[in-house]
């Protein structure tokens, strides 16, 4: 390691003699005109910062990190420019999902309906009947706007939304379980990434988590042999982003809650995704269904509005009335509350679901999901078409066999065939390809498979595609 101390007697650093001052830069045409785009104070604050950065960079260079600081101020005009437009612009803007996630947690996970969408903006912008009864005038609950949905298409009694699954799973076991004793099968400690860790949460939820069975193993005379005076509850976990194969068992829902049911416990499931359809109808993998578990006897059932179910990011408890409504005098829901806008996606979302024969075509998620391969095939050969006279001899192309993934822990390990394009340049690197579409505005993920970058325009929306144009032509053209 370079001892790199600084000495506070030092005197300032000859190469900051050399920086451009603030008002030269600011005078710089390109940087002037970018700051007509910024309210003025705001885009000077934007200039000095990133010029204070550079100066605090170049007084704690070594001798190596110097030569590697740029100060021309053309190009500093430039890169602060292009700056101030990027601040200028929504931070959260529109990407381009090429990458055949499906659930991209990064990228907002579940695309919304048109129906939610609408009902979205329409509830944004007036005051709504969201926590007013209005028989009584009185302060009303705000589950009830899609409690009767969700008991329809689940089975269950009653329902409660909080902010997302992690929230739910919380509330639930500090409802059920503050200071007892919660069981759990140790091949269902998952981590499910953000810092989602059943153990965690249970410490968070002051739940006492006893551990039964093994890794790859748990029989039911593990939970049976595992209940104390101070059980409070039996919790099975949905495996939602790995899948284990070979010499593997666990208990199925509707066991547990006989044993749990038989020694006068609840039993409540972490299902994860929230799927309400049976997707193998589509040739699909398997996922596991609410109402599935609601009829195997589970008490509870919590899962994400934004995974599979295909609606806004919030978290569902499903369930027996006597346990949800215990939930619902958690003081926890308040801190966990959602607002008006998830609600009212939520609920044009579980309408859609009230009709199946068109539940494909209108919520994306089962529609990305059912793409044809050849039509996404015909799609990719369209493009390259289009793209062919930028890219000759700068990258190979082609349409090939690949997968699509679910995404966020919904179908692990299952990848969904798919016709992906491989791309090979010949003028540069695939992390630069990627970097550059990355770079591109709006933004273009893809993935890096074996040495090439893959598009899977499973996940590309037809509006999208004039933007994948242009970003070809820049980069290649
Ligand atoms: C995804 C998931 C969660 C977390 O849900 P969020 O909506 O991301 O908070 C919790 N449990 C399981 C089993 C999950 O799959």
């Amino acid at each position: 390691m370079v001892n790199n101390e600084k000495n506070p007697e030092q005197s300032p650093h000859p190469l900051l003699n050399s920086l451009i001052g603030m008002p030269n830069l600011l005078n710089k045409p390109g940087v002037r005109k970018a700051l007509e785009e910024l309210p003025q104070l705001y885009g000077n604050e934007i200039v000095r910062k990133e010029l204070d950065k550079l100066r605090q960079r170049i007084l704690e260079a070594d001798e190596s990190e110097l030569d590697k600081i740029d100060i021309d101020p053309d190009r500093l005009a430039e890169k602060i420019a292009a700056l101030l437009y990027e601040k200028a612009r929504p931070s959260v803007h529109d990407a381009v999902n090429a990458a055949g996630i499906i659930l991209h947690t990064a990228l907002g996970r579940a695309p919304l309906a048109d129906e939610a969408r609408e009902a979205v903006c329409h509830a944004a912008a007036q005051y709504s009947t969201i926590a007013v009864d209005r028989e009584t005038g009185r302060r009303g609950d705000r589950y009830k706007h899609v409690e009767d949905l969700l008991c329809f298409l689940t089975g269950a009694e009653a329902a409660c939304v909080v902010n997302n699954n992690s929230a739910a799973t919380i509330v639930l076991l500090n409802t059920m379980a503050e200071g007892k004793e919660v069981i759990v099968s140790r091949g269902q400690l998952v981590e499910i990434g953000g810092s989602f860790r059943i153990p965690d949460v249970m410490k968070r939820s002051r739940a006492m988590m006893v551990e039964v069975g093994t890794t790859n193993k748990t029989h039911p005379h593990d939970y049976i042999e595992a209940v104390t005076e101070n059980t409070g509850l039996i919790l099975r976990v949905h495996a939602s982003n790995y899948r284990m194969t070979g010499f593997t068992s666990d208990v199925p829902v509707k066991e547990m809650a006989e044993i749990a049911h038989q020694r006068g416990l609840p039993m409540a499931d972490d299902i994860g995704s929230g799927c309400l359809v049976d997707i193998t109808q589509y040739g699909l993998p398997p996922e596991p269904l609410v109402q599935d578990s609601i009829r195997g006897g589970a008490d509870l059932v919590c899962f994400s509005g934004d995974k599979m179910l295909g609606g806004p990011q919030c978290g569902v408890i499903v369930g027996k009335n006597e346990f949800i409504k215990r939930i619902k005098n958690n003081p926890l829901v308040r801190s966990f509350r959602c607002g008006k806008l998830t609600y009212s996606a939520l609920e044009a979302t579980l309408k859609l679901y009230l009709e199946p024969e068109t539940l494909p075509q209108r919520l994306p998620v089962l529609r990305l999901l059912t793409r044809k391969q050849d039509e996404i095939a015909r799609k990719e050969r369209s493009f390259l078409r289009k793209i062919k006279p930028f890219i000759q001899g700068q990258c190979i192309a082609n349409v090939v066999n690949g997968f699509s993934q679910m995404g966020s822990g919904s179908l692990p390990g299952r990848d969904i065939p798919s016709k992906i394009i491989t791309f090979c340049p010949t003028v540069m690197t695939v992390d630069e390809l990627a970097y550059k579409l990355r770079r591109n505005n709006p933004p273009i993920f893809t993935r890096i498979e074996s040495e090439a970058v893959v598009m899977d325009f499973r996940t590309v929306f037809p509006d999208d595609v004039p933007f994948l144009l242009e970003a070809f032509e820049r980069i290649f053209g």
